[in-house]
């Protein structure tokens, strides 16, 4: 699949999570959980998306971005060395986005939408648009221009400190 785009965003994904605890290594469980929460929650849009584990010696490209939908059922392969919350929310936005999108305008849209909602829904600890807004800026700074969804906007966190 051509995607032009898989290396800016790699790297405007670096500028933006680098040094906060969305890049932190948790436990399966811990980023299942938040992923589950999603999922199950109101806003979710995107249907069914069955969450695993890759064995751990999987290559970090293939795990990178294994969302995959088969069958009408999405599927997101975690491994072990990148099991973190931007991960999670990076292959959640691919399921969001819908197949064949790579990284491109929509894509990103939906990557804001996942991290904004991720990123919100533990009650006692809501980032608000702390994370969508770094993610935003290094999607500017890199000119990488972001899509009109096509999917409600999200509920949780939007806050009114900004407009996205
Ligand atoms: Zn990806």
């Amino acid at each position: 699949m051509s995607d032009p785009d898989h290396e800016a965003l790699y790297a405007a994904e670096l500028a933006a999570f680098d040094g906060t605890d969305l890049e932190q290594v948790q436990p399966f469980a811990a980023i299942t959980a938040v992923l589950q929460q999603v999922i199950d929650g109101a806003w979710w849009p995107a249907g069914n998306v069955e969450v695993r584990r890759t064995r751990a010696d999987a290559g970090a490209s293939s795990t990178r971005c294994a969302a995959s939908a088969a069958g009408g059922r999405a599927t997101i392969s975690l491994a072990a060395p990148q099991m973190t919350v931007a991960t999670a929310a990076h292959e959640l936005a691919h399921v969001l986005a819908g197949p064949g999108r790579g990284h491109d305008a929509m894509y990103r849209r939906a990557y804001l939408d996942t991290v904004r909602v991720m990123t919100n829904i533990d009650p006692t600890d809501r980032r608000m648009g702390l994370h969508v807004d770094q993610l935003s800026s290094a999607f500017s700074a890199a000119g990488l221009g972001v899509g009109e969804r096509s999917w409600p906007a999200p509920a949780e966190g939007t806050g009114s400190a900004f407009a996205l």
